[in-house]
């Protein structure tokens, strides 16, 4: 049998094929390539299936954070709260804007952040939270949301691995002030290249995001702000607005494939995912954590079932957030995770014979080793 990708993207584009290359087409035929009648649709689509007011079509996720912080008024001199456990796109949106990351730890059972730890990350600086919607499960957040009005700090969401997911019935991204979207190729949501999108209810927020992607200018050749360039382009536009209403199916079948993992493989490895009765999972990688990863993940290449970690070494401890001052102990949750973890294979076009090989390999590979010398 073929080596069993993480992710086939091919999959997909194969079965939607032609309605993709006709969206495509659409927009080289009318050859508007930016902020254009794709970009302008996606938007109210993207926020009407959130449940929001206003959609803002960005570049790229990374881009969705930097510009929501910009808007919400965020810079030097200011703090974040986030999770070390997390991509670092999330920590450089914030450094981008000038700010400040403070981490704190997650959450043993959701790998998402943990309310109980805001109280002590909390400064007279602190103007933001900005929590992970990981692997396509919700933070939980009720209590973070509460806690930020109690203190007066806005709520952006990264949403980045969770569309469609939802938190108590509501989509993520229309819980907090606004919620950031990478459409990245790989996210449960991609286009085919770089994309990101920002939701919001705030006209405010709305609008001076909408300012900012496009250099600063709502009149062409009329700057009022220091800008940037980060817009949507059309022909990604167009894309996503094909993928968009097959979504929910997509994260359907994600879920459903993840609870045949779950089903067998629950007493094999250390943890399945988590499965909260708030949490609409859309599981953008199925993560389980087992002792002796890096074993057992390179027993599975051996296998042909292709493995990923989302993350091996936690944010804080990158040379990259050096002068943030962290050290190894900070966060002891994040921390032994990371050695843990390991995502299998999972896409909504992942056949039930490549699932069973994959439950097999595992089992196999998770084995006391007496049972597994015996084995080929
Ligand atoms: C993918 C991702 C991003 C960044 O998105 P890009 O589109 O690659 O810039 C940000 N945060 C998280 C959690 C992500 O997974």
């Amino acid at each position: 049998m073929a080596p069993i990708p993480l992710l086939d993207l091919r999959a997909q584009y194969q079965s939607h094929r032609e309605e993709i290359l006709n969206a495509i087409e659409r927009v080289l035929d009318g050859m508007t390539l930016f902020l254009g009648p794709e970009q302008a649709a996606f938007e109210r689509e993207f926020a009407a299936y959130c449940g929001v007011e206003h959609g803002v079509g960005v570049s790229n996720g990374t881009d969705a954070l930097n510009l929501a912080l910009r808007a919400c008024g965020i810079g030097a001199g200011d703090e974040v709260i986030t999770v070390s456990n997390t991509f670092i796109a999330t920590v450089e949106a914030i450094s981008l804007v000038g700010a400040r990351t403070v981490f704190v730890d997650v959450d043993p059972e959701t790998y998402t952040l943990d309310p109980n730890q805001l109280a002590k990350a909390l400064t007279q600086r602190t103007r933001a939270i900005m929590p992970v919607h990981l692997f396509g499960h919700p933070a939980d957040m009720d209590p973070i949301m509460a806690f930020a009005r109690e203190h007066h700090l806005v709520v952006i969401e990264d949403a980045s691995q969770a569309q469609g997911a939802t938190y108590k019935g509501k989509r993520v991204g229309s819980i907090g002030d606004i919620g950031c979207f990478s459409l990245y190729y790989s996210k449960n949501l991609g286009a085919y290249g770089e994309a990101g999108v920002c939701v919001t209810n705030s006209a405010e927020y709305a609008s001076a995001m909408r300012l900012f992607r496009d250099h600063g200018s709502r009149v062409r050749y009329q700057h009022e702000i220091i800008g940037t360039n980060a817009r949507l382009d059309e022909i990604q536009a167009a894309v996503l607005r094909v993928k968009l209403p097959y979504l929910d199916g997509w994260n359907e079948r994600r879920r459903e494939h993840a609870a045949t993992y779950t089903r067998a493989l629950t007493g094999v490895v250390s943890a399945t995912p988590s499965a909260q009765p708030w949490a609409g999972h859309v599981f953008y990688v199925y993560v389980v954590r087992v002792a002796d990863r890096d074993r057992v993940r390179h027993e599975l290449e051996a296998q042909g079932v292709l493995t990923g970690v989302h993350y091996p070494i936690p944010c804080h401890l990158q040379p990259a957030c050096a002068d943030l001052g962290y050290a190894r102990g900070d966060f002891p949750v994040t921390e032994a995770y990371a050695d843990q973890i390991l995502s299998l294979p999972l896409y909504p076009e992942l056949t039930a014979e490549q699932i069973e090989t994959v439950i097999d390999s595992v089992k196999h590979a998770c084995a006391p080793s007496e049972a597994r010398a015996g084995h080929n």
